[in-house]
């Protein structure tokens, strides 16, 4: 770490630096110290009297392995709170704390290394290279994390069998439909193995059948590999995927609850009913 560093609070656990990314090694999330804690989060864009309160004082606590819906009309905060949440942007006032980790304490460097170790991203408008392979395009953070091509080859393929896109490694995005441009923007997104997906409207630009498909994919990813999934979306149809919805007005949390049954689980388990039936 530089010396320069601004002095890292949180939890430094025996041991002291993450490799992973250089600054404290973070702790394990367990019900009392989940993964993501905001207290009394702010954000004020501009001064004097043009500045404007974005976030008034955000509390929210994210278990590893959740599944949120984050909801609430244009200008509610939603974007300001995912760009805090994925440490792209610090807050102006509050604590956030990523298994224990202050990231508002951290340079920007320290930020960036904890968000490429820890966060993938997905947006509405997929961000693809344009005339760059999907394989490809899968690889790109695993070159900026330097890794020798072989195993970047081996992750990007992986990733994309993930997302159902096996044989199509050698597609441009203009050789493939929305929903399947959107699929390589998230085999991207987890090449790196995060624990965090952060998916800004992810089905805002494609028709209904290819977001039902892109939210069973999330969903998938969630059930399945355990990673924390945080969305923004205006479809209610989308957010009845997720465990919990999050509804921001105004800069602040107006309501958190709990979907007792989203809806790929009822698919799951209608399919488990029926094949309860046919036996
Ligand atoms: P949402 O995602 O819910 O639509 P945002 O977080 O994008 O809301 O924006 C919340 C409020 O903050 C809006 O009124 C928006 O105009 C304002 N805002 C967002 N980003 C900036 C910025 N960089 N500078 C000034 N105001 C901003």
């Amino acid at each position: 770490m530089s010396p320069h560093a601004p002095p890292l609070r949180g939890s430094l656990p025996p041991g002291g630096a993450d490799p992973a990314w250089g600054g404290p090694a973070p702790d394990r999330p367990v019900n009392d110290n989940p993964l993501i804690r905001l207290r009394g989060i702010t954000k004020t864009y501009g001064e004097g009297h043009t500045a404007f309160q974005a976030l008034k004082g955000v509390d929210l606590d994210i278990q590893q392995g959740d599944f949120v819906a984050i909801m609430g009309p244009s200008g509610s905060g939603k974007s300001t709170a995912m760009n805090t949440l994925g440490c792209l942007d610090v807050p102006t006032t509050g604590e956030y704390l990523f298994r224990g980790v202050h990231v508002e304490s951290l340079s920007r460097d320290q930020r960036a290394r904890l968000r490429r170790r820890y966060f993938g991203f997905v947006f509405q408008g997929f961000h693809l290279l344009a005339r760059t392979s999907a394989q490809e395009n899968v690889e790109l953070p695993l070159v900026y994390r330097g890794e020798p091509a072989a195993q970047r080859h081996a992750a990007a393929h992986t990733a994309l069998e993930k997302v159902g896109l096996k044989g199509w490694e050698h597609h441009t995005p203009g050789e493939l439909s929305g929903g399947q441009q959107q699929r390589v923007a998230i085999a991207r997104a987890i090449v790196t193995e995060p624990q965090v997906l952060l998916a800004d409207e992810p089905t805002g630009n494609l028709d209904t059948q290819r977001s039902h498909e892109i939210m069973e994919l999330l969903w998938r990813l969630n059930a399945e590999q355990g990673i924390t999934v945080l969305m923004v979306t205006h479809e209610p149809d989308m957010a009845a995927y997720a465990r919990r919805i999050v509804r921001f007005v105004d800069g602040v949390v107006a309501s958190d609850e709990r979907n007792p049954h989203p809806v790929a689980l009822q698919a799951a388990h209608a399919t488990l009913n029926d094949a309860g039936q046919e036996a």
